[in-house]
């Protein structure tokens, strides 16, 4: 079945960064089979979708997340890191059944679909239930079941077991939306013998790995104290970094670390908004891409956020590290867009078939609605996504070919439902 969009704001995201007036996209099933000014002659397709006064971009990739937490939205705000995960979140979390989590991941993955986002990546629990909520909604997802190793030495195993297991049948699921990860939560929750039986199945098994690392200063000194070193010199020295990597947040860095994540090639997870919630600090972004870190954006969970509407990180991404910096140069609007497509795919291992708008990628976009008030004049449509654009001016995406909202109307969830269960199974949780 071919399908061409025609008569739009192409934002392409490719090498050249091109931005196409009166263009058109051609998909093919899954695949992005044209990308040029619409053509004069469309007798080839199936079926035309006309794009005028859209922007048609690629959809964007979280690289960060835990979607079932969305259940603990606005449940435990304003407090310290610390206190936060192991007085409010965990507690609530160690009550969580399947069916929480698949409402969770319902109510994240309607919200990530309304607001332009196309692939997310998720650590947690109840991935089968995750794993399943993306299969059944189309959308594309990176998951892996997170480990936290404060328990018996029988139950470390059995989630070992259980991760590795999760990860080697879900990998290339759902017609290839589904990649999986290994995922020790952190240094601090995982000994470092944990760390390497997790990696040694990372490696057996061929996934790259996910970690959350140096989020707060209190745990990277908690880290020298333990180890004696910081958290990223003991990661290398665990040879987690000669392994594909993910890290989530990378606040706190020195030089010499940003250094060692570019010479492993360690993609970063860049969480501004639950990063300055938590009070945990704001990353060195511009100093690590200079360095040339692969650094992409990403919202961790609605408990931390409290959204997972991706145009929020966009615009603070471009504007955070100007204000601390007092250097407006830096992270310029198409480097904040690269790090929320280009870049993320990079990040999630699969920047050869995500990230931008070009023949041969998957057919991940989203349609904006550019002909409102705030995208006037049409002058520059770069600097409007990222700096004018709101998460709900998309009006369409489209994974792997297929529309999952089209004019704003979701065509795989039942967003009322969604609705009304996440309200009767958080009311179950005893607070
Ligand atoms: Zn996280």
């Amino acid at each position: 079945m071919m399908k061409i969009i025609t008569n739009a704001t192409v934002i392409t995201v490719n090498e050249q960064n091109e931005v196409i007036y009166n263009g058109a996209v051609g998909f093919d099933g899954g695949k992005i089979t044209y990308v040029g000014k619409t053509p004069e002659d469309l007798s080839a397709y199936d079926e035309i979708i006309d794009g005028t006064n859209k922007y048609l971009m690629p959809g964007f990739i979280n690289t960060h997340g835990h979607v079932g937490m969305s259940l603990l939205r606005g449940f435990a705000d304003d407090l310290p890191l610390k206190q936060w995960l192991e007085d409010k979140m965990w507690p609530m979390e160690g009550q969580f059944t399947a069916e929480h989590v698949k409402w969770g991941t319902a109510i994240s993955i309607i919200e990530m679909i309304r607001t332009g986002t196309t692939t997310f990546v998720d650590m947690y629990d109840h991935m089968e239930t995750v794993a399943q909520e993306v299969e059944a909604s189309g959308m594309r997802g990176v998951l892996c079941r997170g480990v936290i190793g404060f328990c018996s030495e029988e139950e470390r195993q059995q989630k070992l077991q259980e991760a590795a297991s999760f990860a080697s049948r879900w990998n290339g699921a759902a017609n290839g939306r589904i990649h999986t990860m290994m995922s020790p939560h952190a240094p601090y929750t995982c000994s470092p013998e944990y760390i390497q039986q997790i990696l040694e199945k990372a490696i057996e098994l061929n996934v790259p790995l996910h970690i959350h690392m140096s989020e707060s200063k209190a745990e990277v000194e908690q880290n020298v104290q333990d180890y004696g070193v910081r958290p990223v010199a003991h990661l290398e020295n665990l040879g987690v970094f000669n392994h594909p990597t993910l890290v989530a947040h990378a606040v706190h860095l020195t030089d010499e670390e940003i250094d060692t994540l570019a010479k492993y090639n360690v993609k970063v997870a860049h969480n501004p908004i639950s990063n300055l919630k938590l009070a945990s600090g704001v990353a060195r972004v511009p100093e690590m891409l200079a360095k040339g870190v692969c650094v992409s954006l990403a919202t961790d969970s609605s408990a931390s956020n409290n959204n997972l509407n991706l145009f929020e990180e966009l615009k603070l991404a471009a504007i955070l590290h100007k204000g601390v910096s007092y250097d407006p140069e830096v992270v310029p609007a198409e480097e904040a867009l690269r790090m929320a497509t280009r870049y993320a795919a990079d990040a999630v291992f699969q920047k050869d078939s995500l990230g931008s708008l070009e023949v041969g990628k998957k057919a991940d976009m989203i349609m904006l609605n550019a002909a409102q008030a705030h995208f006037q004049p049409a002058n520059d449509p770069i600097s409007h996504v990222v700096y004018a654009a709101n998460g709900y001016d998309v009006t369409d995406t489209i994974v792997d070919g297929h529309f999952l909202m089209k004019d704003k109307e979701l065509i795989t969830m039942d967003e009322q439902k969604a609705i009304a269960e996440v309200n009767r199974v958080f009311a179950l949780l005893k607070q």
